[in-house]
């Protein structure tokens, strides 16, 4: 039988989900306030490295190896499924070194990351100065991890919907839910200020909007929004080759000339406006690391907020209030880098497959009663 499932949530999360869950033979209801993708997704940089400097944890890092390698087969079935193209790079990472501290960290996360078998070359200044020409004259050497990469994360949701729909999924806009509660025989119902949907399961796959939604006799979800901001400037087509970061932050070459420059990491609630201090900060992070930035055209900003649980790991897994429940949220600065394994973890508990080891790291009960 098709197990009847409601998405609750359409950003890179709940598109994905859908599509996975509608192309494996489940009838898929996904509902959204606004318009597929307009949450945190349409502000992310699409950065696939789960070994850049800032993942302290060695599970997020673990994980995060895990679903990059499903990524060339997740956009292959993508682009087939939908029909869209999506920008999608594998030519790896660099980070650049401006203080002898920083030359040593990167050189030490060279070697711990060669221990563990993941390549990573440690470039000298005369090198990197052929690799990327324009970027900066100061830089100390610069640490290079091939497989990273990027993805144009708007144009990955579009064709993840599309795709969806495709297979029978209908996207419900302008609807937000309210309330998930248990029916009988199992089954589990949400509400909307003036509906009610009852569904074999439900994924709760609201991102930072996550809390705000009542489940029966379970708390609050802790996920809060931590807003970032991003720029997009324009150059030369080629002009810059790779990922570049910097201590201050990150540029991401599309091959149209477009350069995403990335991002402040602000406590403000729910608030998805600019500032002007914050464009600037971005301007002059981008100009520290490739200086001919500063001619270029700024041609956008965006903001989101990026859904943060109690750690930086999704919470992922089965409601215990609500048998039928399955969150899938709080995937805080690497939603887009967990797609492919958010959406294998979660058709996996849909369809009673074997329980994936991860699923013990990513429990909702860690955090609270849920
Ligand atoms: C500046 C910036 C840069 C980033 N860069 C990267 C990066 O390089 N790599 C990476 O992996 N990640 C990155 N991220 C993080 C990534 O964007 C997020 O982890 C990801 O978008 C979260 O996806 P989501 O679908 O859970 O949330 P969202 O995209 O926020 O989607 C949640 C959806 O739920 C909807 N919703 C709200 N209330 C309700 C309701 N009541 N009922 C139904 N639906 C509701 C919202 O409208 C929204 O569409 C970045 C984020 C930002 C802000």
């Amino acid at each position: 039988m098709k197990p009847s499932v409601v998405v609750v949530g359409a950003g890179i999360v709940g598109c994905t989900v859908a599509y996975e869950l509608a192309k494996s033979g489940a009838q898929v209801q996904v509902l959204e306030p606004r318009a597929p993708g307009q949450g945190a997704t349409r502000a992310s940089a699409g950065i696939l490295a789960p070994d850049i400097e800032g993942h302290g944890s060695m599970l997020l890092r673990t994980l995060g190896r895990r679903s990059i390698a499903l990524y060339d087969d997740f956009i292959a079935r993508l682009r087939a499924d939908s029909g869209h193209d999506i920008l999608y790079q594998r030519n790896g990472t660099f980070d650049l070194a401006f203080s002898s501290g920083d030359v040593d960290r990167l050189q030490e996360l060279a070697r711990a990351l060669s221990k563990d078998h993941i390549a990573a070359n440690w470039i000298e200044p005369r090198d990197f100065d052929r690799c990327e020409p324009l970027a900066s004259k100061s830089a100390r050497g610069a640490l290079f991890i091939p497989s990273h990469g990027f993805v144009a994360v708007t144009s990955l949701t579009l064709a993840a919907a599309a795709a969806a729909e495709k297979y029978g999924a209908v996207f419900t806009a302008n609807t937000g839910a309210i309330r998930i509660f248990s029916l009988p025989d199992g089954r589990v119902g949400v509400a909307s200020s003036n509906r009610q949907w009852d569904a074999d399961r439900v994924i709760l796959a609201a991102g930072s909007w996550s809390s705000m939604i009542i489940v029966q006799d379970a708390d609050r979800i802790p996920v809060k929004p931590i807003r970032g901001q991003l720029i997009q400037l324009q150059t030369t087509p080629g002009a810059i080759k790779r990922v570049i970061w910097g201590p201050d932050g990150y540029l991401v070459p599309w091959p149209d000339g477009a350069v995403l420059v990335g991002s402040t990491v602000e406590d403000v609630g729910f608030d998805e406006s600019h500032t002007d201090e914050a464009v600037a900060r971005l301007k002059a992070a981008a100009v520290s690391l490739v200086p001919g930035l500063a001619n270029a055209e700024m041609t956008g900003v965006r903001t989101g907020l990026r859904p943060k649980g109690p750690d930086e790991l999704p919470i992922l897994g089965r409601s215990k209030a609500v048998p039928g429940l399955i969150y899938s949220t709080a995937h805080y600065r690497n939603g887009v880098m967990f797609a492919p394994l958010t959406v294998q973890l979660v058709r996996d508990l849909i369809f009673d497959r074997p329980a994936d080891p991860a699923l013990s790291d990513l429990d909702p009960a860690r955090a609270g009663r849920l």
